[in-house]
């Protein structure tokens, strides 16, 4: 209906792109504070299976261990659930996620589900030696295993290799939007807030002409 349109048109999904240690986790925590979205961090969600043992835990656990990119299969099995069992959102906030061309067909058939879309694609930019840098800090105090030089440099080249090529799918879009990561996190952080100034505008715009 009516309602329904407008609701979805009005919806807000933003994800957040880049490699580790770009700094996606800490600028999510303000944002969907601030718009009140609700957060899904497939790296979160992989570790919360691992930690209650679960059967796709086990399975991912080894891959995570080594670095690699977890199968396709597995990221919708966590993904499709959360997605839908929260259509009354207002909005989602991707964090890690889409990683693959795969992944990002299978956000767009989500999306469509609920009747929105993805309203843009915030990529933080920083250059490999600031991740790695970044990571190796971290490591000393966020217990994950996967925070060690080696792991490190398998998660780069998988990003390089894998995740890095899906910006083309949101360039063809239109969607995709690059920020410089090395910046202070308040400055990104109100890089990011004109950014989805701009978009709540937009929206708000199509609601009154075609809501
Ligand atoms: P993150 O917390 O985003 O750094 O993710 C930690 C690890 O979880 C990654 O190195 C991958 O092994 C796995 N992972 C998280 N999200 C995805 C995804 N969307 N696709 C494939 N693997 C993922």
């Amino acid at each position: 209906g009516r309602t329904s349109a407008n609701r979805s048109l009005l919806m807000l999904n933003i994800a957040l792109f880049g490699p580790p240690g770009a700094g996606k986790g800490t600028q999510s925590e303000f944002l969907i504070e601030k718009y009140n979205l609700f957060y899904i961090s497939t790296g979160d969600l992989l570790r919360k299976e691992i930690a209650n043992h679960t059967k796709l835990g086990l399975e991912a656990q080894s891959i995570i261990a080594s670095g690699g990119l977890v199968s396709d299969e597995i990221i919708v099995q966590i993904i499709e659930k959360t997605i839908t069992d929260n259509p009354q959102s207002n909005g989602f906030l991707f964090d890690g996620f889409p990683r693959t061309y795969i992944q990002a067909y299978i956000l767009e058939g989500l999306m469509l589900k609920l009747n929105t879309s993805l309203n843009c694609l915030i990529s933080l930019a920083v250059p490999e030696e600031v991740s790695v840098e970044r990571l190796m800090n971290r490591g000393m105090t966020s217990g994950r295993s996967d925070d060690n030089e080696s792991v490190i440099r398998n998660r780069l080249k998988e990003y390089n290799q894998k995740t890095l090529p899906v910006l083309q799918f949101y360039r063809d879009k239109g969607i995709y939007v690059e920020v410089d990561g090395t910046a202070g996190i308040d400055q990104v952080h109100d890089r990011i807030t004109e950014i989805i100034r701009n978009e709540l505008s937009k929206s708000l715009f199509n609601v009154v002409l075609f809501g």
